[in-house]
């Protein structure tokens, strides 16, 4: 018998959304509302701080600090200490990562033990389950249900406080929150991440807090940092992107923050895997931070037009949606949308698997039909409960308005087929 030649924690863990409709999506050359990034430039401080940066310093080509160059480091302690309410020590409380992507796994890596329990909040993004398995935790799903019959907006999926509390067990790690949240767009309310912070502090559990939309909520929605609440610093690790902060997804520089006695786990694991982040994309992040720091709050931030320009889009992509019968969920903050699917009638064909959960098939026949690109919500669920919402598919806003009205076209001509 041959010799197996992968190890077992990879088992299960093989298939990945973004690769496969990535794929599809390419091969039939789609209006792309699917994967989540901007196709529109982002702002032309970060251009320009990012050409100085490779066209300077000759340093600028060669490795840096291994947990963050100093001058990144700096800018995320005293903006973020301001956010959170705490001081941060920019030595030893901030790690730089390969996108936050790089941060979740440092994050699991280091806190999850064989046999450890993490509660994920399901719909959540999708990389959370198999990065839990592979560090050889279990994963405890607790869901977001819509409230009664209402699904309108975001703010309307809700965490029953109870079904949460009895999740938590002698066994339990760590809890995963998003907020805003990919794929619904629910921004957690203060009450709300107050239940969460109470029961970390009752059974001594720590909360990694994945907020790489931070800056985008709209109609007045606040993001509250689940790490500013009472006795939470001491326990959360808080996530971020500057993929999504500076709308440069290729980017990939991440961050995790929180107190140095977690912080220096992550470290370790980052320095025997990573060891460092590019040197020119940190410089570059660093002074685009400098920059909005100094005007932080004023109309000309860059937290402010974002949100402001996604805010439209938002509304356009709904109006679409809704005129062929595809009913929206409004989201609070990020840059997703979800749909529900239920009113429409398809035919797949041949060629899409009728084994697939219904938004799958959806999704391939929205690919191979209509032109469209968008992403199953089974996707962020676990496979015990994807069934139970496949009647949802996820569109990203976070495109030009011309990619928008493509979709809108694409959309007209459905609804006069109808
Ligand atoms: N968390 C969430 C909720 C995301 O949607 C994404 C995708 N951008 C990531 C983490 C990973 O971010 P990055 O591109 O910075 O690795
Ligand atoms: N976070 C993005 C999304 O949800 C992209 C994820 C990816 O490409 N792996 O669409």
């Amino acid at each position: 018998m041959s010799r197996q030649m992968h190890a077992r924690r990879l088992d299960g863990v093989d298939k990945n959304i973004w690769v496969e409709l990535t794929q599809l999506a390419a091969d039939y050359k789609v209006v792309n509302l699917g994967q989540g990034f901007p196709d529109f430039a982002p702002p032309k401080f970060l251009q320009d701080a990012f050409c100085k940066a490779v066209s300077g310093d000759c340093l600028m080509h060669q490795y840096t600090r291994a947990f963050g160059h100093p001058s990144l480091v700096t800018i995320l302690a005293q903006l973020f200490g301001q956010l959170v309410g705490h001081e941060i020590n920019p030595l030893d409380d901030v790690l730089v990562t390969v996108g936050a992507y790089q941060a979740l796994f440092c994050a699991f890596q280091a806190l999850v033990d064989e046999g450890d329990e993490v509660i994920i909040i399901e719909p959540f993004f999708d990389c959370y389950q198999p990065m839990v398995k592979m560090a050889g935790g279990t994963h405890v799903y607790v869901p977001l249900r819509p409230r009664g019959d209402s699904n309108l907006s975001s703010g309307d999926w809700v965490l029953s406080a109870e079904e949460l509390a009895s999740k938590f067990t002698a066994k339990t790690k760590a809890i995963v929150i998003n907020t805003p949240n990919n794929p619904i767009g629910k921004v957690y309310k203060t009450e709300e991440l107050q239940v969460i912070a109470d029961l970390c502090i009752k059974h001594d559990v720590v909360c990694i807090s994945d907020e790489v939309y931070e800056w985008l909520t709209y109609d007045g929605t606040k993001h509250v940092k689940i790490a500013s609440l009472p006795g939470m610093w001491e326990r959360t690790v808080t996530i971020g992107s500057a993929g999504k902060t500076f709308s440069a997804t290729g980017l990939k520089v991440g961050w995790a923050i929180g107190p140095s006695h977690i912080i220096k786990h992550l470290k370790t694991v980052h320095q025997n895997s990573i060891y460092h982040c590019p040197t020119a994309a940190q410089v570059a992040v660093a002074e685009s931070f400098q920059t909005e720091y100094e005007r932080f709050g004023s109309p000309e931030s860059y937290f402010k037009l974002l949100p402001a320009l996604l805010h439209h889009k938002r509304n356009k992509l709904a109006a679409c949606l809704e005129s062929v019968g595809l009913q929206p969920t409004l989201p609070e903050g990020g840059y997703f949308m979800i749909a529900d699917i239920s009113s429409i009638s398809f035919d797949s064909d041949d060629t899409i698997s009728q084994d697939e959960p219904l938004d799958y098939r959806f999704v391939k026949w929205l690919i191979k039909k209509k032109g469209l690109a968008a992403i199953p919500v089974s996707a962020f669920y676990s496979p015990e409960h994807g069934k139970e919402v496949q009647n949802y598919v996820r569109f990203c806003f976070a495109k030009e308005d011309s990619t928008l009205t493509a979709a809108e076209e694409i959309f007209k001509k459905w609804g006069s087929e109808k």
